[in-house]
């Protein structure tokens, strides 16, 4: 696959009518280095938030070993593409029984997470050997519901058991499991290491309750990227809080730290060319929607940062709002995107920091969702990874490279 140099070349020299996906590996590999080398334990690519087998295949020539899968696809797919080496972890506390059978007889997975006696047992079962005797390598992950307070995105109501009723769950798991665990997930996009922080007291009371010898402490993910209005803590901040809540808690002598990033490994690896179909008043008809790559503009009011790739547009920036190519009046994007006030049908337009929850979320709704990916050399529109973030407390808005 020949490498193009950046959105804007590409625009000029293919002049593509439909959408096209850029990927650029060697951001995503300055991503996994950095949680890979300073992360204080081990890092978990979460598949779910970008499952393309080329950024698979990325993270792990750049030091991710460990995967956290949530379904039986997932875990073949990992499997199919990176072969027998990697460690899948199973991180849904909901499977079905085919999945974990299929998961620990089939493709050598050990580590299960769970919230409920009913999916302890199911574990148990599922993993006994062919004369029926219960299964004596497993690690197993009590997952606690931990407040999203800190988080752009929820993740507190689906899963997790309550502290009040974590006792009695860790101890039953304690006498199945060879390593013990305890994971949550703090919401994704979390906008302060504080987050991780209260989680970790939360981890605390429950080991204290239980009384059980703890093995693996995992933090889950949440690990924030940026877009406009959201920039967050740099990376560092996280890790050194999180580092010094974890070594205080009553955990075994010799037990590990885990984390399971989606999104801080995957956002910085797509942006997106789109084109201006038609132009009403602040309204841009786009051949992207919500039904593709934009479902979270559409559905939870994110944010993707944007630029104008026609040279040519030279008037101020305004507030524009996007609809999709479908026939869905759904399928709208309030935005705002800033863009040049003398935009045009037929100019492009590259969307950024798509490569988490992003690529992975398209469709064939009504005929889209298809097109190319190229692969190019320049800087994702902004990096939590290359030295370039301003502080925090000083900037308010996207940290723009050109
Ligand atoms: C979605 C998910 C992740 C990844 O979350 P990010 O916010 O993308 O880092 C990690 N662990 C579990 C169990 C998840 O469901």
């Amino acid at each position: 696959m020949s490498i193009h140099l950046d959105a804007s070349s590409v625009a000029r020299t293919l002049a593509p009518t439909e959408p096209v996906i850029l990927n650029r590996p060697a951001a995503a590999g300055r991503a996994a280095r950095f949680f890979a080398q300073k992360f204080p334990g081990k890092s978990l690519y979460a598949v779910k938030a970008n499952p393309s087998p080329d950024l698979l295949g990325v993270l792990w020539d750049n030091g991710i070993t460990h995967f956290d899968t949530a379904s039986i696809v997932e875990v073949r797919l990992v499997r199919d593409t990176l072969g027998p080496e990697p460690t899948l972890c199973f991180m849904h506390p909901v499977k079905p029984f085919a999945a974990i059978h299929e998961a620990y007889h089939i493709h050598g997975v050990r580590t299960f997470s769970l919230d409920s006696f009913d999916e302890l047992e199911k574990i148990v079962e599922a993993t006994r050997d062919a004369d029926g005797e219960v299964a004596s390598d497993l690690s197993l992950c009590v997952r606690l519901r931990v407040s999203s307070e800190y988080s752009q995105l929820s993740l507190a109501a689906k899963f997790g058991v309550d502290l009040a009723d974590a006792a009695p769950l860790l101890q039953a798991t304690r006498q199945v499991a060879d390593c013990l665990g305890i994971c949550f997930h703090v919401g994704s996009q979390a906008m302060t290491p504080f987050a991780y922080v209260q989680a970790l007291e939360r981890v605390r009371a429950a080991i204290v309750d239980a009384s059980v010898t703890v093995d693996i402490i995992d933090v889950g993910g949440g690990f924030p990227s940026i877009y406009p209005g959201m920039e967050p803590a740099p990376m560092e901040d996280y890790f050194s809080v999180i580092h010094r809540a974890a070594e205080s808690l009553p955990v075994s002598y010799s037990s590990e730290l885990w984390c399971e990033p989606g999104r801080a490994l995957s956002a910085e690896y797509n942006s997106m060319i789109v084109q201006v179909d038609k132009r009403r008043g602040k309204e841009l008809f786009i051949n992207e929607g919500a039904y593709g790559a934009l479902y979270d503009c559409a559905h939870v009011d994110w944010r993707f940062p944007v630029r104008c790739l026609n040279e040519a547009r030279e008037e101020g920036l305004e507030d524009f709002s996007f609809y999709g190519p479908t026939c869905d009046d759904a399928d709208f994007m309030e935005g705002p995107f800033r863009l040049p006030a003398d935009i045009q049908a037929g100019d492009y337009i590259e969307i950024g920091m798509l490569g988490a929850y992003g690529a992975a979320m398209r469709t064939r709704f009504n005929g889209f969702g298809t097109g190319l990916a190229l692969e190019v050399s320049d800087e994702p529109m902004a990096s939590q990874y290359n030295g370039s973030r301003k502080d925090p407390r000083s900037s308010d808005n996207v940290v723009s490279l050109r």
